[in-house]
Protein backbone atom coordinates (compact mmCIF):
# COMPACT_ATOMS: atom_id res chain seq x y z
CA UNK A 1 0.00 0.00 0.00
CA UNK A 2 1.55 3.06 -1.09
CA UNK A 3 1.62 5.98 1.74
CA UNK A 4 -0.38 9.11 1.83
CA UNK A 5 -0.27 10.60 4.61
CA UNK A 6 1.73 13.64 2.82
CA UNK A 7 -1.36 14.51 1.01
CA UNK A 8 -3.44 16.56 3.36
CA UNK A 9 -6.54 18.30 3.50
CA UNK A 10 -5.59 22.06 2.95
CA UNK A 11 -6.46 23.52 5.85
CA UNK A 12 -3.56 21.40 7.67
CA UNK A 13 -0.83 22.05 5.82
CA UNK A 14 2.12 23.24 7.46
CA UNK A 15 5.41 25.09 5.97
CA UNK A 16 6.78 21.82 6.70
CA UNK A 17 4.22 19.98 4.69
CA UNK A 18 6.34 21.81 1.58
CA UNK A 19 9.39 19.78 1.28
CA UNK A 20 7.99 17.31 -1.37
CA UNK A 21 7.05 17.47 -5.34
CA UNK A 22 4.92 14.58 -6.45
CA UNK A 23 4.46 15.22 -9.89
CA UNK A 24 7.61 14.89 -12.00
CA UNK A 25 9.08 13.52 -15.80
CA UNK A 26 12.29 11.16 -16.84
CA UNK A 27 13.89 10.29 -18.99
CA UNK A 28 11.87 7.24 -18.76
CA UNK A 29 9.29 9.15 -21.00
CA UNK A 30 9.15 13.05 -21.90
CA UNK A 31 11.41 14.17 -19.21
CA UNK A 32 15.52 15.63 -19.66
CA UNK A 33 16.87 14.37 -16.52
CA UNK A 34 17.32 10.48 -15.48
CA UNK A 35 16.00 9.49 -12.37
CA UNK A 36 19.79 9.53 -10.62
CA UNK A 37 19.80 13.13 -11.46
CA UNK A 38 16.21 14.13 -10.25
CA UNK A 39 16.80 12.89 -7.04
CA UNK A 40 19.94 14.37 -6.37
CA UNK A 41 18.79 17.41 -7.27
CA UNK A 42 16.04 17.30 -5.20
CA UNK A 43 17.81 16.03 -2.51
CA UNK A 44 20.13 19.07 -2.75
CA UNK A 45 17.24 21.76 -2.50
CA UNK A 46 16.13 19.80 0.74
CA UNK A 47 13.10 17.84 -0.25
CA UNK A 48 12.25 15.12 1.79
CA UNK A 49 10.06 12.99 -0.43
CA UNK A 50 9.68 13.27 -4.19
CA UNK A 51 7.06 10.93 -6.16
CA UNK A 52 8.27 10.28 -9.87
CA UNK A 53 4.88 10.04 -11.81
CA UNK A 54 5.97 9.01 -15.82
CA UNK A 55 2.93 9.05 -18.23
CA UNK A 56 1.87 5.58 -18.90
CA UNK A 57 -1.10 4.23 -21.41
CA UNK A 58 -2.94 1.32 -21.44
CA UNK A 59 -0.45 -0.83 -23.21
CA UNK A 60 3.12 0.61 -21.32
CA UNK A 61 5.42 -1.84 -20.46
CA UNK A 62 8.11 -0.48 -18.57
CA UNK A 63 6.40 -0.29 -15.54
CA UNK A 64 7.94 -2.65 -12.92
CA UNK A 65 11.51 -2.28 -14.42
CA UNK A 66 10.64 1.60 -13.60
CA UNK A 67 9.98 0.70 -10.28
CA UNK A 68 13.30 -1.28 -9.56
CA UNK A 69 15.20 1.71 -10.49
CA UNK A 70 12.94 3.77 -8.31
CA UNK A 71 13.79 1.61 -5.42
CA UNK A 72 17.62 1.16 -6.60
CA UNK A 73 18.27 5.37 -6.65
CA UNK A 74 15.79 5.52 -3.19
CA UNK A 75 18.55 3.31 -2.03
CA UNK A 76 21.70 5.20 -3.23
CA UNK A 77 21.07 8.89 -2.56
CA UNK A 78 18.67 8.26 0.86
CA UNK A 79 15.77 9.87 -0.43
CA UNK A 80 12.16 8.37 -0.26
CA UNK A 81 10.76 8.68 -3.70
CA UNK A 82 7.29 7.25 -4.30
CA UNK A 83 6.38 5.10 -7.68
CA UNK A 84 3.53 6.88 -9.28
CA UNK A 85 2.28 6.94 -12.90
CA UNK A 86 0.52 9.77 -14.62
CA UNK A 87 -2.44 8.94 -16.75
CA UNK A 88 -4.96 10.62 -19.58
CA UNK A 89 -8.81 9.75 -19.07
CA UNK A 90 -10.43 8.12 -21.18
CA UNK A 91 -14.12 8.20 -20.61
CA UNK A 92 -16.96 9.81 -18.88
CA UNK A 93 -16.29 7.54 -16.39
CA UNK A 94 -13.41 8.73 -15.52
CA UNK A 95 -11.58 5.42 -16.21
CA UNK A 96 -7.61 5.86 -16.67
CA UNK A 97 -5.27 4.72 -19.72
CA UNK A 98 -3.34 2.75 -17.20
CA UNK A 99 -2.07 -0.58 -17.75
CA UNK A 100 -3.25 -3.64 -15.41
CA UNK A 101 0.05 -2.98 -13.32
CA UNK A 102 -0.40 0.34 -12.16
CA UNK A 103 -2.99 0.96 -10.14
CA UNK A 104 -4.22 3.11 -7.34
CA UNK A 105 -3.18 1.50 -3.61
CA UNK A 106 0.17 0.25 -5.19
CA UNK A 107 0.74 3.46 -6.97
CA UNK A 108 0.84 7.31 -6.74
CA UNK A 109 -1.87 7.57 -9.55
CA UNK A 110 -2.12 11.18 -11.14
CA UNK A 111 -5.37 11.39 -13.47
CA UNK A 112 -4.64 14.10 -15.84
CA UNK A 113 -6.64 15.90 -19.13
CA UNK A 114 -4.42 15.50 -21.87
CA UNK A 115 -6.18 14.31 -25.20
CA UNK A 116 -9.47 14.46 -24.69
CA UNK A 117 -12.34 11.61 -26.06
CA UNK A 118 -14.73 13.75 -27.96
CA UNK A 119 -17.73 11.90 -30.34
CA UNK A 120 -15.59 8.38 -30.22
CA UNK A 121 -12.38 9.75 -30.85
CA UNK A 122 -9.40 11.29 -29.00
CA UNK A 123 -8.67 14.98 -29.85
CA UNK A 124 -6.01 17.21 -29.35
CA UNK A 125 -6.66 19.98 -27.09
CA UNK A 126 -5.17 21.95 -29.95
CA UNK A 127 -7.70 21.45 -31.89
CA UNK A 128 -10.41 22.49 -29.43
CA UNK A 129 -12.45 25.73 -29.26
CA UNK A 130 -11.74 27.64 -26.00
CA UNK A 131 -15.24 27.51 -24.80
CA UNK A 132 -15.67 23.38 -25.74
CA UNK A 133 -12.15 22.66 -24.21
CA UNK A 134 -13.06 24.23 -21.10
CA UNK A 135 -16.39 22.36 -21.15
CA UNK A 136 -14.63 18.55 -21.47
CA UNK A 137 -11.93 19.93 -19.12
CA UNK A 138 -14.29 20.28 -16.72
CA UNK A 139 -16.18 17.53 -17.32
CA UNK A 140 -13.26 15.18 -17.44
CA UNK A 141 -12.06 16.43 -14.25
CA UNK A 142 -15.18 16.11 -12.31
CA UNK A 143 -15.16 12.17 -14.26
CA UNK A 144 -11.46 11.97 -12.76
CA UNK A 145 -12.32 12.63 -9.31
CA UNK A 146 -15.56 10.53 -9.36
CA UNK A 147 -14.38 7.48 -10.72
CA UNK A 148 -11.90 6.93 -7.86
CA UNK A 149 -9.15 5.63 -9.96
CA UNK A 150 -6.79 8.51 -9.05
CA UNK A 151 -5.09 9.58 -6.22
CA UNK A 152 -4.42 12.98 -7.24
CA UNK A 153 -6.07 14.95 -10.11
CA UNK A 154 -3.46 16.46 -12.34
CA UNK A 155 -3.40 20.34 -13.52
CA UNK A 156 -7.05 21.13 -13.43
CA UNK A 157 -7.61 22.91 -16.54
CA UNK A 158 -4.51 23.23 -17.38
CA UNK A 159 -5.46 21.86 -21.31
CA UNK A 160 -7.24 25.20 -21.31
CA UNK A 161 -4.51 27.52 -19.66
CA UNK A 162 -1.67 25.93 -21.65
CA UNK A 163 -3.49 26.87 -25.04
CA UNK A 164 -5.70 29.36 -24.12
CA UNK A 165 -3.97 31.52 -21.26
CA UNK A 166 -6.99 31.20 -18.78
CA UNK A 167 -9.89 28.63 -17.37
CA UNK A 168 -13.23 29.78 -15.92
CA UNK A 169 -13.22 30.18 -12.02
CA UNK A 170 -16.43 29.28 -11.82
CA UNK A 171 -15.50 25.69 -13.18
CA UNK A 172 -12.16 25.84 -11.05
CA UNK A 173 -14.63 25.95 -8.27
CA UNK A 174 -16.61 23.05 -9.18
CA UNK A 175 -13.92 21.04 -9.38
CA UNK A 176 -12.45 22.27 -5.85
CA UNK A 177 -15.88 21.79 -4.21
CA UNK A 178 -16.18 18.39 -5.79
CA UNK A 179 -12.63 17.26 -4.91
CA UNK A 180 -13.70 18.81 -1.20
CA UNK A 181 -16.28 15.76 -0.83
CA UNK A 182 -14.25 12.90 -1.61
CA UNK A 183 -10.15 11.78 -1.23
CA UNK A 184 -8.74 12.68 -4.58
CA UNK A 185 -6.51 15.41 -3.76
CA UNK A 186 -6.19 18.88 -5.98
CA UNK A 187 -3.26 19.11 -7.26
CA UNK A 188 -1.55 22.58 -7.22
CA UNK A 189 0.79 22.77 -10.16
CA UNK A 190 3.40 25.47 -10.81
CA UNK A 191 3.88 24.40 -14.15
CA UNK A 192 -0.02 25.41 -14.97
CA UNK A 193 -1.53 27.11 -12.57
CA UNK A 194 1.16 29.77 -11.84
CA UNK A 195 -0.96 33.07 -13.20
CA UNK A 196 -4.42 31.75 -10.94
CA UNK A 197 -2.56 30.45 -7.51
CA UNK A 198 -4.03 33.36 -5.65
CA UNK A 199 -7.62 32.00 -6.82
CA UNK A 200 -6.88 28.71 -6.36
CA UNK A 201 -5.83 29.15 -3.01
CA UNK A 202 -8.96 31.13 -1.84
CA UNK A 203 -11.23 27.96 -3.08
CA UNK A 204 -8.57 25.53 -1.40
CA UNK A 205 -9.00 27.39 1.97
CA UNK A 206 -12.95 27.62 1.66
CA UNK A 207 -13.60 24.13 0.26
CA UNK A 208 -10.76 21.69 2.09
CA UNK A 209 -10.30 19.35 -0.04
CA UNK A 210 -6.81 17.28 -0.10
CA UNK A 211 -3.89 19.15 -1.83
CA UNK A 212 -0.68 18.05 -3.47
CA UNK A 213 1.93 20.07 -4.29
CA UNK A 214 3.24 19.24 -7.95
CA UNK A 215 5.76 21.21 -10.63
CA UNK A 216 5.42 18.60 -13.17
CA UNK A 217 9.19 19.09 -13.84
CA UNK A 218 10.75 17.60 -17.09
CA UNK A 219 13.63 19.93 -16.72
CA UNK A 220 16.19 20.45 -13.95
CA UNK A 221 14.89 23.91 -13.11
CA UNK A 222 11.54 23.35 -12.84
CA UNK A 223 12.06 20.82 -9.58
CA UNK A 224 10.45 21.94 -6.76
CA UNK A 225 9.05 24.89 -8.46
CA UNK A 226 5.61 24.20 -6.59
CA UNK A 227 7.42 24.59 -3.28
CA UNK A 228 8.27 28.28 -4.42
CA UNK A 229 4.95 28.82 -5.25
CA UNK A 230 3.61 27.56 -2.13
CA UNK A 231 6.06 29.36 -0.11
CA UNK A 232 5.14 32.43 -1.14
CA UNK A 233 1.36 32.51 0.20
CA UNK A 234 1.67 29.95 3.39
ZN1 LIG B 1 -0.11 16.13 -17.63
ZN1 LIG C 1 2.91 15.60 -15.96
Amino acid sequence: MIKRQFIKRFRNLKKDDLHVDLHMHSTWTDGALSLREIAKTAKKMGLTMIAMTDHVRKNSTYCKDYEEEIGEVSKETGLEILTGFEAKVVSAKGELDLPPYCRRGRHLIIGSVHSVPMKGKTVHPKDISRDDLQDLELKYSLAIIKGGKADILGHAGGMTIGIYGGFSLVYLEKIIRTCGKGDTAFEINSRYHGSIIREIWELLSRYNPLVSFGSDAHSKSEIGNCIRMADSLI
